[in-house]
């Protein structure tokens, strides 16, 4: 018996027994490395011989990556498009994805090759031998300029610091897990997806297996620092309330220093005599408090603004289509 997920627009299903592998590639506009990234996965496949499927998840793409995979699909027959109405991020092309797998395990890849393929093999021999979850973790990050390693650094440290169900260092979206495991993810209903966390979150029986992150294939990352900024506070505060606790700590700390610092305004007054200097302490104290006032509601308007986003319930994607081999003869790609 399976229990069906509140949301019918996400619905998930048993384990085909046919398919034993699915693979979910979300993409963006990547009609640069599309052909590689097939060509190299379906050689690997093949050599992998068992029951495999490709669920492409086109998030808005506006380039000629569709047309690429229309074509790659008169082809292999286990290739789909599910197309998204507009870009949504890969948070939830990813989810998208895996509500349209049916195989007994799925691996998410991204298109650009950072996830080597040829490690596909070794995962479903982990997940053969029983368990759940297969994670990758990095172990070094190539062409990655110093910035992003340390910001990266800092970021998981923190975070894990900080949430209550631990949230692996240097490991990404590129995992296998089980079809239980999908179907885990699937029932969570949030509308912030924070994956690492999530994925932390359901648990289930994880190995982890280093490997080395190369650069991209081909094209340009999609993300900028603006953007890992915004995903890194979306990942504190999807995951922990700890900063608010902090909030009314550095508060409490302020209130007991201010009222010290008027205790020993009194006592000098009476004890050496009325004096009026204080502008500059003012200024200081009022600036100081200021800003700490500002920043405590900019980050309680986070907290409040994550409730309302969830409160609107809105579904975290909307589908646009779904192609398969017999679906994309009727479309007229050039
Ligand atoms: N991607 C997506 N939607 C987006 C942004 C990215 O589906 O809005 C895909 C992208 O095409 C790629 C994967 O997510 O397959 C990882 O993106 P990228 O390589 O830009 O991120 P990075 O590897 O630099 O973290
Ligand atoms: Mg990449």
């Amino acid at each position: 018996m399976v229990t069906l997920p509140s949301n019918p627009s996400r619905p998930f299903v048993e384990a085909e027994q046919e398919i034993q592998l699915s693979i979910v590639i979300p993409f963006l506009n990547e009609q640069d490395v599309l052909p590689i990234c097939y060509a190299k996965l379906e050689v690997i496949l093949r050599k992998l011989a068992l029951p495999y499927e490709i669920v492409f998840v086109d998030d808005g793409s506006s380039d000629e990556s569709v047309p690429i995979l229309a074509a790659v699909m008169r082809r292999n027959p286990g290739v789909r498009v599910v197309r998204l109405s507009r870009n949504f991020g890969k948070e939830a092309a990813m989810s998208a994805g895996l509500a349209h797998t049916r195989g007994a395990s799925v691996i998410v890849l991204d298109a650009d090759l950072q996830d080597p393929p040829e490690l596909i093999p070794e995962m479903v021999k982990a997940w053969r031998e029983g368990f759940d979850v297969v994670s990758m973790r990095r172990r070094k990050r190539e062409g990655e300029g110093i910035a992003k390693r340390l910001s990266a650094y800092a970021f998981y440290r923190i975070l894990s610091r900080l949430s209550r169900s631990r949230i692996p260092a240097d490991t990404g979206d590129f995992r296998l897990m089980s079809r239980r495991t999908v179907n885990a993810l699937l029932q969570l209903p949030e509308r912030c997806r924070y994956m690492k966390g999530m994925y932390a979150w359901i648990g289930f029986p994880t190995k982890v297996i280093d490997y080395d992150r190369s650069i991209r294939a081909a094209g340009k990352t999609k993300w900028n620092y603006l953007a890992l900024f915004g995903l890194a506070l979306e990942g504190i505060t999807s995951f922990s309330t700890a900063p608010l606790r902090w909030a009314t700590g550095v508060g409490a700390f302020v209130a007991l220093a201010g009222g010290s610092f008027g205790l020993w305004i009194i006592f000098k007054t009476i004890v050496f005599g009325h004096d009026v200097p204080g502008y500059p302490s003012l200024v200081a104290m009022i600036t100081l408090l200021s800003g700490i006032q500002l920043l405590t509601i900019g980050l309680l308007g986070e907290y409040v603004g994550k409730g309302y986003m969830e409160t609107k319930q809105r579904p975290i994607y909307i589908v646009r289509d779904v192609l398969d081999p017999m679906t994309v003869t009727a479309l007229q790609f050039a």
